[in-house]
């Protein structure tokens, strides 16, 4: 806005000089004068401050513009079309309004254009006189070239603006991109740090097998199903005999070496539907979904035997134990969780209680007695 006006007071102060030369080379009287440096000293600050106070400052430079063309169109025709006035007023008027408004401003110039000569023959007649002597022609001259090299120059301003504000948004879009796989990375860290996280929480860190609370869980979840689906459901509580002892001969660490074989065993042969989870201490717990009794005190016997027959290695001997197992199925001995860990626990109890190394599946009229939870019995 500042760029026009200053553009715009140099111009018409410039144009003053060379239609001032016109004016008194014609020997055109006072009114003549005073409309002059009205029309070119100080209408410039007149519509700089219209255009200030306008709402649309850009709708109201182009009326300005619109009323510059009419006004130097009038004065042209005024001065009877000096040939050199005229096409310095005209082009540079003409080219205001392009530069501002495209084809679209070449239509509305040579209608202003129209307009101003109308206005002029209405009001002065219509003269022709368009010869101009040689200083006034120098000073057209060297007028329009100026204005058309600061046009040039208002050109390639824009355009370095245009080139400078397009790389800085080109740097913000990669920067933004940039940002965008940072966080998408930092989501992806975020989301497997979270199912890492979500698996440490259901198992046991010494073994790798699901844990208690888990399995307690998979249980609620699993005789519900069985339920709905009449299913059957074997849950086997396995207990390693004597453990103090193979603690006591070994230490700790043999004892945990012991509990690792087991829990290798039982992941190596379970079924992907199955559970095996550590339920505390030398105990686990096995969960064997679509299962009837008989065929889970096989996998039982399978088990059973194949532990008795591991020899463990730890520090250079070799650590044997054995197991005692005890089973319960869904429907036949209970219905919810704690009834079922319960008649397997009875049933552990029985196979520890009459030699251990064995497996002993839940019987209703045997003595009902238990280590762990309630027997729903
Ligand atoms: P039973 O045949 O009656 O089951 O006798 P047991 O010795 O196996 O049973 P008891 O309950 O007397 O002993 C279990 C031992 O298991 C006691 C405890 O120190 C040991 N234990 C519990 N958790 C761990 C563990 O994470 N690692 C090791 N090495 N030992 C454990
Ligand atoms: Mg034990
Ligand atoms: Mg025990």
């Amino acid at each position: 806005m500042y760029t026009n006006y200053r553009l715009r007071t140099a111009s018409f102060a410039f144009s003053f000089v060379a239609l001032g030369m016109h004016v008194w080379g014609k020997g055109y009287g006072e009114v003549a004068w005073a409309m002059l440096a009205l029309q070119f000293l100080i209408y410039p600050h007149l519509m700089f401050l219209r255009s200030r106070h306008a709402n649309n400052t850009q709708q109201a430079e182009i009326n300005n513009l619109l009323i510059d063309t009419v006004l130097m169109s009038i004065w042209t025709s005024f001065l009877q079309f000096p040939v050199m006035i005229a096409l310095m007023l005209w082009n540079a008027t003409s080219i205001n309004l392009t530069f501002t408004c495209g084809l679209v401003g070449i239509s509305i110039a040579l209608l202003a254009v129209a307009t101003g000569i109308a206005m002029s023959f209405l009001a002065f007649g219509s003269h022709f006189s368009p010869a101009t002597g040689s200083p006034v022609d120098l000073l057209c001259w060297v007028g329009m070239s100026c204005y058309l090299l600061a046009i040039g120059n208002a050109g390639y301003s824009r355009n370095l603006q245009l080139r400078t504000t397009r790389e800085r948004l080109r740097r913000g879009e990669q920067t933004l991109h940039t940002a965008n796989e940072t966080l998408k990375w930092q989501l992806e860290e975020i989301r497997e740090r979270q199912a890492e996280l979500k698996e440490q929480a259901i198992r046991d860190p010494l073994t790798g097998l699901y844990n208690r609370r888990y399995l307690e869980t998979i249980l609620t979840r699993e005789l519900a199903r069985c339920d709905r689906e009449g299913e059957k459901l074997t849950l086997m509580m396995i207990d390693v005999d004597y453990f103090k002892r193979v603690n006591d001969t070994y230490g700790h660490q043999g004892g945990d070496e012991g509990l690792k074989k087991l829990a290798a065993l039982l992941l190596e042969s379970v079924r992907a539907t199955d559970v095996a989870c550590r339920f505390g201490g030398e105990e686990f717990l096995v969960l064997l979904p679509d299962m009837p009794l008989d065929i889970g005190a096989a996998r039982a016997d399978q088990w059973h035997a194949a532990f008795a027959a591991i020899a463990i290695p730890f520090g250079g001997v070799s650590i044997q134990a054995t197991l005692s197992i005890g089973i319960a199925t869904y429907p036949e001995h209970g219905a919810s969780p704690n009834d079922l860990i319960g008649c397997a626990d009875v049933a552990l109890y029985r196979a520890k209680t009459s030699g251990r190394n064995r497996v002993v599946p839940f019987e209703h009229d045997a003595p009902c007695a238990m280590r762990h939870a309630p027997c729903g019995q």
